[in-house]
């Protein structure tokens, strides 16, 4: 019965720290986001003691009672969420999602095709030390490198030539819409399955600002942390029965044990939560802020220095940063912005000639902000401070104040005493 504070002093002094770090500065980590105070109590509750291996009404534990009513109402979210006929809530995480998905659909040795990992795609896409490229015959198609966007012709030559099982349509860096009805065409043309990885942009989809790939996709993969805002989790969707079978069998037994049941919960909290009309607006608000920071970094002041924005823009929650022109590397410009409380990260641009622990470029997200609260009016404020912060000779201090001026505009969880209760 004793808190953490006292059980625990060192992990209680760490999560107060973390909690302070995360009121005090600007958090746009693209795949990050904070979710709303119901969603961690759903996440810090007893569910976490039950174990409940298998579905509802079909378990092997007893007292499986009230979760599977927490596991039914995920479910159910997440197919009206998504417009899908069947949906698995029970991936610890966008990773072993994937897992059960390449398994449902791909046998090991067969060949994979998706987007050039160095160019926007995951780990879990074909990389050599994952899973995926080790179990998997990986190969890859790339950007188009003067418009650096995917090029549904260079796909489909590719997809012709590779003779794929699996296409891999999906990224984590990656600033435009995908056009799920031609990969969906050229899987069909050479009698692949198409496998969508909307991990980055679910909660886009979820508010009908991006398209959505159920309707094209033999199966769809997701995590709930990014754009949607719930807790570190995935989900696997599909409409296809026979697919939906395989599916399940593939996440249980096939690939874990028992599911996080407190997580479950949370995750079915979060798809409540995204049905709701605010949500929409945060995310209208999240694309608008992207679109807000491309055209502030792409104009001639930054353009001075070597910087650009890929692509030109952006269309979803992010904004790619290419510094191969530049003199500032991608770790110095993650540094400079660590230093006015700006969190981002490096990140590699197609034909970096910086090695990936240096990289030429950053990435840039706004869900975590706009859940916050920020409209145009902060997002071009932080534009600003973001600019200023990569020209020449920035005066760190006077922008790191305007960053607080920020934060604590829009206090992060109010009426949160420690970190573990309200
Ligand atoms: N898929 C994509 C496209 C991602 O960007 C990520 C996360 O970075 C994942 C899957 C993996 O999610 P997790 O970190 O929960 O394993």
């Amino acid at each position: 019965t004793a808190p953490l504070s006292e059980v625990d002093p060192e992990v209680a002094a760490a999560l107060e720290a973390e909690l302070n770090r995360q009121r005090s500065t600007l958090e746009m980590i693209a795949s990050e986001n904070f979710v709303p105070r119901a969603v961690l109590e759903a996440q810090g509750s007893v569910l976490t003691n039950k174990y409940a291996e298998g579905y509802p009404g079909k378990r092997y534990y007893g007292g499986c009672e009230f979760v599977d009513v927490v596991e039914t109402l995920a479910i159910e979210r997440a197919k009206k969420l998504f417009g899908a006929a069947y949906a698995n809530v029970q991936p610890h995480s966008g990773a072993s999602a994937n897992v059960a998905v390449l398994s449902t659909i791909a046998e090991p040795g067969d060949r994979i095709l998706g987007l050039e990992l160095a160019q926007g795609g995951h780990l879990t896409h074909g990389m050599r030390l994952n899973f995926s490229g080790k179990l998997y015959e990986a190969h890859a198609y790339g950007l188009d490198l003067d418009t650096m966007r995917i090029d549904m012709d260079v796909v489909r030559q590719r997809a012709l030539e590779v003779q794929p099982k699996v296409i891999i349509a999906g990224w984590s860096a990656y600033p435009r819409q995908l056009d799920f009805a031609a990969f969906r065409a050229i899987a069909d043309e050479v009698g692949a399955k198409l496998w969508v990885d909307m991990a980055h942009f679910a909660g886009l989809v979820a508010a009908g600002l991006h398209p959505s790939p159920v309707p094209h996709a033999h199966i769809v993969s997701s995590t709930v942390h990014k754009t949607i805002g719930g807790p570190r989790s995935g989900f696997i969707l599909t409409n296809d029965p026979d697919i939906a079978k395989k599916m399940n069998t593939n996440v249980f037994p096939g690939q874990q044990g028992g599911p996080l049941m407190h997580v479950i919960a949370a995750k079915a909290t979060a798809f409540k939560l995204a049905m709701e009309p605010e949500f929409v607006e945060r995310q209208k608000a999240t694309i608008s802020g992207a679109q807000l920071l491309a055209e502030r970094l792409t104009r001639a002041d930054v353009a001075e220095r070597g910087i650009s924005v890929l692509s030109g823009g952006t269309d979803v929650h992010l904004v790619l940063v290419d510094l191969r022109n530049s003199q500032l590397t991608g770790q110095d410009a993650e540094n400079l912005l660590h230093e006015v409380g700006i969190t981002v990260n490096k990140n590699s641009v197609p034909n970096d000639p910086r090695p990936p622990m240096v990289t030429s470029g950053i990435r840039i997200g706004t869900p975590a902000l706009a859940t916050r609260g920020f409209q145009d009016t902060e997002f071009a404020e932080v534009a600003e401070i973001i600019a200023a912060t990569l020209k020449a000779d920035p005066d760190l201090p006077a922008l790191r104040a305007r960053v607080e001026a920020l934060a604590s505009a829009f206090p992060l969880y109010p009426g949160l005493t420690s970190p573990g209760s309200w």
